[in-house]
């Protein structure tokens, strides 16, 4: 079905050994290159994983990116409240955030996957005090959590152990995530009763 935007599950091709001579620094970086060219012969993408993954993988990068806009846009609403400290963190977390969703699109690209970057929702640009963003922060990430777990739920159902460690790296890093915020949460809570 051409009309599908996502690759059909488990598409598999059989390199042809002429092709074989073209495979530089990394089979999928030569296979994602073939796969895009339009002129001469088409070499089909060896895909890897299913396309219910891949939509799932591809939402989450978008959650992700949308998670880098929402903690820039805090950095900047803190700088100009003053709180230049916090501002400064939350500048180098929303990058993280981006490198997180670059992460899941190299793998979803190396697993034969497409990546499709969909449209970003505008974030939230008002908080009535510091301590309202950083629980406003808690709670995404604890939303994010479950995103991710979702997602190691559904690579059970495919059967895709490969994606299921791969985010498992994940799982560890969204503890990370929440003990951070959460951190910050207590200092500030303790701030609020001694001030
Ligand atoms: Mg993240």
């Amino acid at each position: 079905d051409q009309s599908h935007p996502w690759p059909s599950s488990l598409t598999v091709t059989r390199l042809r050994s002429s092709n074989l001579s073209c495979l530089a620094d990394s089979r999928y970086k030569t296979l994602r290159h073939s796969s895009c060219n339009s002129g001469g012969e088409l070499l089909k993408q060896i895909v890897m994983i299913t396309a219910r993954l891949q939509q799932a993988i591809n939402d989450q990068i978008t959650a992700e990116l949308w998670s880098s806009n929402l903690y820039l846009q805090m950095s900047y609403f803190l700088r100009h409240q003053g709180w230049d400290g916090y501002a400064i963190w939350l500048r180098e977390h929303a990058l993280e955030e981006r490198e997180h969703a670059t992460r899941m699109a190299d793998y979803l690209c190396d697993r034969g996957g497409f990546v499709k970057l969909q449209m970003i929702d505008v974030v939230p640009e008002g908080w009535g005090s510091i301590k309202e963003i950083f629980d406003h922060a808690l709670s995404h990430e604890k939303h994010v959590s479950k995103m991710i777990n979702t997602i190691v739920t559904l690579s059970r159902e495919e059967e895709d152990y490969a994606t299921e460690n791969f985010f498992r790296t994940f799982v560890d890093e969204q503890v990370e995530e929440e003990a951070l915020f959460g951190n910050i949460v207590d200092k500030l809570n303790k701030a609020g009763e001694s001030g």
